[in-house]
């Protein structure tokens, strides 16, 4: 879509969210009062920065307020289709409940990123992402089914004797794609390799580093699949559904901006949906990129670079583990050291080190590095999302 006609269409779908929120009289309307704006201050696209920000812990606090799932949303349980929890890795998990309409909004967004990966109707695909209440499993086979492809949702790699059991379940069965993140990948690999495993194995490109860049979320309770990339071998970003969603990288301090290219805070607005999401603060890194993208979609890049709380801040720099991570080979096992709330050096412990890493990274990152052998299994290995820095502050 022309840019022009997107933004227009962002400011049209952005007026109605900011009703919506406000008419419904709960936890929106409340913060929006209390900031003093109303819903005739946003007319445009950019009164997006108009609105307050929330934290995920502010969701958590409200549903404990109002239970048993807090009045942020305009439609609860009655008038949904389905209820999961986020992965709760940062926290106790929050509830999403999805009316028909947002759940085939979302299935809708992944399949754009599903289809720019390469899947197609008639497809199998291993689904390793976390089941049971948590909403991950459901959401990927959901936008499977909804392209009309098979996925076989083996749970995550939470236990050896299960997923040897799920490999060998499904050893017979042609998989086209694996769909599960780089830890779980590394994880189902070393188990399929332990047991002689003949079936198709998590590519190698699955673990990769710079694959973080391929694809981003805004949370399960916002947009879990928020974009894609156009090109998985060049990390040109992730296109995100800007029909969907308003995507900001601002500074932490002054809440501005930052310029494209720079790491900044990322904020989520939701576009379109039944339960409006109104800048959410995800406490989370991005860097944006509107330069026009060889492939034609004129939908922003966005480079997911990690979690605020593994920003590692070495003379004034924000080092980030996949800083240290694209310099090493990507099964080696490290961890980067918090050692104080601003460090004059980068200190990283490694799993082998390779010759010349050293300077490596201090060629990358621009600030010196410690680099420190350590044993080899001695580095905690995680089952979903992977926890590179270890706090060691006074
Ligand atoms: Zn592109």
């Amino acid at each position: 879509m022309p840019l022009e006609q997107l933004r227009a269409l962002q400011g049209e779908r952005l007026r109605e969210a900011v009703e919506r929120a406000y008419k419904a009289g709960g936890f929106f309307y409340r913060r929006m009062r209390d900031h003093g704006v109303s819903p005739s201050d946003v007319t445009s696209v950019d009164d997006v920065r108009a609105l307050p920000t929330f934290r995920k812990e502010d969701l958590r606090a409200n549903e404990a307020e109002y239970p048993p799932i807090g009045d942020y949303r305009v439609v609860g349980l009655s008038g949904s289709v389905r209820l999961a929890t986020s992965s709760g890795t940062t926290g106790r998990p929050t509830v999403t409940v999805w009316t028909d309409h947002d759940l085939n909004i979302d299935y809708e967004i992944a399949a754009r990123r599903y289809w720019r990966e390469g899947v197609r109707p008639g497809h199998v695909i291993a689904n390793a992402h976390p089941g049971y209440l948590n909403g991950g499993q459901s959401q990927v086979a959901g936008a499977a089914e909804k392209m009309g492809c098979l996925p076989i949702s083996i749970g995550p790699p939470e236990d050896e004797a299960l997923v040897e059991r799920a490999l060998r379940t499904i050893e017979n069965i042609p998989i086209d794609h694996w769909h599960t993140l780089p830890a779980g990948a590394a994880r189902i690999r070393e188990v399929a390799e332990r047991i002689g495993w003949s079936g198709r194995m998590p590519e190698v490109a699955a673990v990769t580093p710079m694959r973080q860049y391929s694809a981003i979320s805004a949370g399960l309770e916002c947009i879990g699949t928020l974009g894609g990339t156009c090109s998985p071998e060049n990390y040109r970003g992730a296109h995100v559904a800007e029909d969907y969603a308003i995507v900001e990288a601002v500074d932490d301090v002054t809440g501005e901006p930052v310029p494209d290219g720079q790491r900044g805070k990322f904020l989520c607005t939701s576009l379109g949906r039944d339960n409006p999401m109104l800048r959410f603060d995800l406490n989370e890194v991005i860097r944006l990129d509107r330069s026009p993208c060889p492939c034609g979609e004129t939908h922003v890049r966005a480079f997911w670079e990690g979690r605020m709380q593994d920003v590692v801040t070495v003379q004034g720099k924000w080092i980030m583990p996949i800083d240290v991570w694209s310099e090493m080979d990507e099964s080696q096992e490290f961890a980067v050291v918090r050692t104080a709330d601003e460090q004059d050096s980068l200190e990283v412990r490694v799993e082998n080190p390779a010759g010349g890493l050293l300077e490596r990274l201090q060629e990358r990152t621009g600030v010196p590095v410690t680099v420190t052998a350590v044993e080899v299994g001695s580095l905690p290995r995680a089952a979903y999302k992977a926890n590179r820095v270890v706090d060691e502050r006074p």
